[in-house]
């Protein structure tokens, strides 16, 4: 199955081509038929499915034809990150056409994006805020819309955007196409669905349970040792990029120093940092300046990083959706991924619930050789009821970029000792982290 079976005109062929994209996605196959006929969708499903494509494509050949320089599509989105992930994966689909797109949300002057929009785009992605303050200014025609994309509405929900979705409902033509993505389907979001579809298809991925091509496990251990515990594990096991979670903005900046200390290319991406120093997070961990990113769950909605080997929840996340939508970037696109999970005794209820949305047990390992300090998980022994993470070694390890000398209190037994090279310290010296990403507490 290929690209080719839709009927899209041969520059979006192209465009396809040029993101590098041969067999379409499972939601692809599905929505892209729907999608062209012009009928509304009802998508369940997570981002890492090729959702972006799904919705993009058909918009796109709509715009082959019909006035240019008029916002006749619109793609609400939670996060400005995602926005930003919608808006390229938009303009590299219609490179080969004259289809401008432009992004809108907060946080960043508004100067540029009114003058965007006065020279004049067919697609805009919006942040709900920042789109209501400009209809409200007059600075945006909203009348032209022939296709609304609300992205991610759960996230919308989750983050108090409900009225104001329903807000901008007023501002676009009743008689339009709309298109609904959800991971989720809480009631207040299927009462939305209801009120905004008309006589929807419903195009399912994997709702709710976590992308099939990621495998889970958890390590049981108290909150007092979780970085002694990371640190032993990113030394054992060889990864090339992992995004950490923490609860907090807080801990995700302290966590990241403390990595950054030890010598790992490390940036972290929470909230309180400025736009142009998460989106440097983003494309530093994307181009591959740096190994780990340590992110709160905010900051990391539609980070769209290909290729994350592992996703290692520091912190329980709260709820499931939380959990898939955390693991969700990790197995992107059918590549295979991991997702550990560091579990504290009041997270068992948690767990529980995590276990039930995926169906089966989830594995608990203990990390040999760690020094466990008599916490509960050292009392257990593999064969009452702990798997067994053992230390592997290869060639891309991110544990090969950080200096040996500086984990030797959680050094498993089994690891030599060795001094720190010269170009591992030279490394570690380079643009120490709080220069380059100018944290804020
Ligand atoms: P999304 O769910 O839209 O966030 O997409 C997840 C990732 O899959 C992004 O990195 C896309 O560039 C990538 N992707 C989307 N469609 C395809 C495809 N047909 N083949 C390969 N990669 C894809």
């Amino acid at each position: 199955m290929n690209f080719e079976q839709f009927s899209l005109d041969p520059r979006i062929h192209a465009g396809i081509r040029g993101a590098g994209y041969t067999t379409p996605t499972p939601i692809q196959q599905q929505a892209i038929p729907v999608v062209l006929q012009g009928r509304d969708i009802l998508g369940l499903a997570q981002t890492g499915t090729g959702k972006t494509a799904a919705f993009m494509l058909p918009i796109l050949q709509r715009l082959t034809k019909g006035p240019l320089r008029k916002v006749r599509a619109l793609i609400v989105a939670p996060t400005r990150e995602l926005a930003e992930q919608i808006a390229q994966t938009s303009t590299t689909l219609s490179k080969q056409m004259k289809v401008k797109t432009i992004t809108v949300y907060g946080g960043v002057g508004k100067a540029p994006q009114v003058n965007a929009l006065q020279r004049g785009a067919e697609i805009v992605v919006a942040c709900p805020g920042r789109l209501l303050d400009l209809i409200g200014e007059g600075q945006i025609d909203l009348s032209g819309v022939e296709v609304l994309v609300l992205d991610e509405a759960d996230h919308m929900c989750d983050m108090g955007f409900l009225p104001d979705i329903r807000r901008i409902l007023k501002h676009v033509p009743a008689q339009r196409q709309t298109l609904f993505f959800s991971a989720t389907m809480p009631d207040d979001i299927r009462a939305l669905a209801g009120d905004i579809l008309t006589d929807p298809v419903t195009v399912q991925i994997g709702m709710i349970a976590p992308a099939e091509t990621v495998s889970h496990a958890l390590y049981p251990v108290p909150d007092g040792l979780k970085s002694k515990l990371l640190l032993a594990m990113l030394q054992q096991t060889p990864t090339e990029r992992v995004l950490i979670f923490t609860r907090t903005k807080r801990r995700a900046r302290t966590l990241a120093e403390t990595l950054d200390k030890q010598g790992y290319r490390v940036a972290a991406l929470q909230g309180n940092m400025a736009q142009n120093r998460r989106q440097e997070a983003i494309n530093g961990f994307r181009n591959g300046e740096y190994d780990i990113l340590v992110a709160t769950d905010i900051a990391a909605r539609g980070i769209d990083v290909a290729a994350v080997s592992r996703v290692i929840n520091y912190d329980m996340p709260d709820t499931v959706d939380a959990y898939t939508h955390r693991i969700g970037r990790t197995g992107r696109a059918q590549l295979t991924g991991e997702a550990f999970t560091f579990m504290e005794q009041d997270d068992e209820p948690m767990v529980r619930a995590i276990e039930r949305v995926l169906g089966s047990p989830v594995e608990r390992r203990r990390v040999v050789g760690f020094d466990y300090g008599g916490a509960f998980p050292a009392s257990k022994s593999a064969s009452q009821g702990y798997a067994e993470h053992r230390p592997q070694h290869g060639r891309n390890a991110v544990a090969n970029r950080a200096p040996a000398s500086h984990t030797e209190a959680v050094r498993p037994a089994t690891v030599a000792t060795t001094p720190e090279s010269a170009p591992a310290k030279a490394r570690r010296r380079r643009r120490p982290y709080w220069r380059r990403q100018g944290a804020q507490g």
